[in-house]
């Protein structure tokens, strides 16, 4: 009975995180993309949250874990990015196809050629833009390329990204995963004699005919049959070609996909080593999902506005101006209002729009105001500034109010 390929599982893993990369930028929440880091208003848009630049613990708490996830399936499963979900492989392996089925197609005419370089140079702006879409939503995008309005540094990103994506798609393609791509050098550290790797069976050797399929089929150029190589990206394309050629002859196929090497005795997948990582992933998260659950739904921040300046009045009071930033970092628009306490016997007043003041979802709105106390206090000191939003306090600052 035939054994079953890894091709189509493969694939499929292959295209749906392509597609997911390609279109996460389309899916909105909250009227914000899934992920996008907007440069001008220093925001990173992240599953429905706005994240400002002073909060950006919380990114790199989150870049922390995906590193520590990374790690910990490289543990177990060796290269398997890079053969079942790496872009690059994907797109190479698309390439390679159309290539296949223009050169059936066409044949030997002349423009057989100039079509695959036009499906390259397509493929390369198609993933320069999706690249920039992480940073401009997509139909702000293309209004502004239609309109010739994208600007220096998204156009100058436009046209070097998809040249260096044009050069690797046409003269590089594998030979990056074999001898350029830094993280497949990285993979190679977390591995050890527990990964999952595709091996040919010294035990079966005497089954092999030489057919050289599986040396044919290896994108990287390796022979399995001598052995684990750092080149092997984990595909199984090797796997698939051994058990056609076999099972033809009614015999499985030589190649084992197992977790460990035979060489060394087998592999136990769940060990002291892998579950390091996976513990440190656990606390991580945990840290993560606290900070996420306290954080502030709003934040203010002052500082001396005006002049500067401090004015002493006629009747006793004195007044300072100040500008205040106020936050909204919920997911709808809020009316918040600004408090200012005084000390027993003083008269604090605020002038300006510090009541009912309207701040859209994600928004950071500044407010100028003045603060006059009746009477003037003997020196300078601070003055505690409250938001709230109806009775409830959202966030505190503190503010120096100067005497002359
Ligand atoms: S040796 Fe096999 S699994 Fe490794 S890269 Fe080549 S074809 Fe893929
Ligand atoms: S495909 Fe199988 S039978 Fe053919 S050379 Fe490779 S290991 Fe031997």
């Amino acid at each position: 009975m035939p054994q079953p390929r890894l091709a189509p599982k493969r694939q499929a893993v292959q295209w749906l995180s392509t597609l997911l990369l390609l279109l996460m930028p389309f899916v909105r929440v909250g009227g914000e993309s899934l992920l996008r880091l907007d440069a001008v208003s220093r925001t990173l848009y992240f599953f429905g949250a706005a994240i400002r630049i002073e909060e950006f613990y919380l990114v790199l708490l989150t870049s922390l874990i995906f590193l520590f996830i990374f790690l910990f399936v490289t543990m177990l499963f060796g290269r398997v990015w890079c053969g079942w979900f790496c872009p690059q492989s994907t797109l190479t392996d698309f390439l390679e196809w159309a290539e296949r089925r223009i050169g059936k197609a066409l044949g030997r005419s002349a423009i057989a050629k100039p079509v695959c370089h036009l499906i390259a140079v397509a493929l390369a702006f198609l993933v320069a833009s999706n690249l920039i879409w992480y940073f401009i939503p997509p139909t702000e995008y293309l209004r502004r390329l239609l309109a010739g309005t994208l600007g220096n540094v998204a156009g100058i990103s436009l046209v070097s990204v998809a040249f260096l994506v044009w050069g690797d798609l046409t003269f590089i393609r594998r030979y990056f995963c074999k001898a350029i791509c830094p993280y497949g050098r990285i993979q190679l550290l977390a591995m050890d004699v527990n990964t999952l790797t595709l091996e040919f069976d010294p035990d079966e050797a005497c089954r092999c005919i030489g057919c050289n399929s599986c040396v044919r089929v290896c994108p990287t150029g390796v022979d399995i049959r001598n052995g684990f190589q750092v080149e092997c990206i984990n595909c199984g394309r090797c796997l698939d070609a051994c058990r056609d050629v076999l099972n033809r002859l009614h015999q499985p196929g030589i190649m084992r996909y197992t977790f460990g090497r035979r060489a060394g005795g087998g592999g136990r997948p769940v060990n002291a080593r892998s579950l390091l990582p996976a513990t440190v992933i656990m606390v991580l998260s945990c840290i993560l999902a606290f900070a996420m659950a306290h954080r502030t739904e709003g934040t203010i921040k002052v500082g001396r506005g005006g002049d500067g300046g401090v004015r002493r009045l006629s009747d006793g009071g004195v007044v300072n101006f100040y500008t205040a930033y106020v936050e909204n970092r919920s997911r709808t628009p809020a009316v918040y209002g600004i408090r200012v306490e005084g000390a027993a016997g003083e008269k604090v007043e605020l002038l300006g729009p510090t009541n009912e003041l309207k701040v859209d979802a994600n928004e950071n709105r500044k407010v100028d105001f003045i603060v006059r106390v009746t009477p003037a206090p003997t020196s300078s000191r601070k003055l505690k500034l409250r938001l709230l939003r109806g009775a409830e306090r959202v966030a505190e600052a503190e503010m120096t109010l100067l005497v002359k």
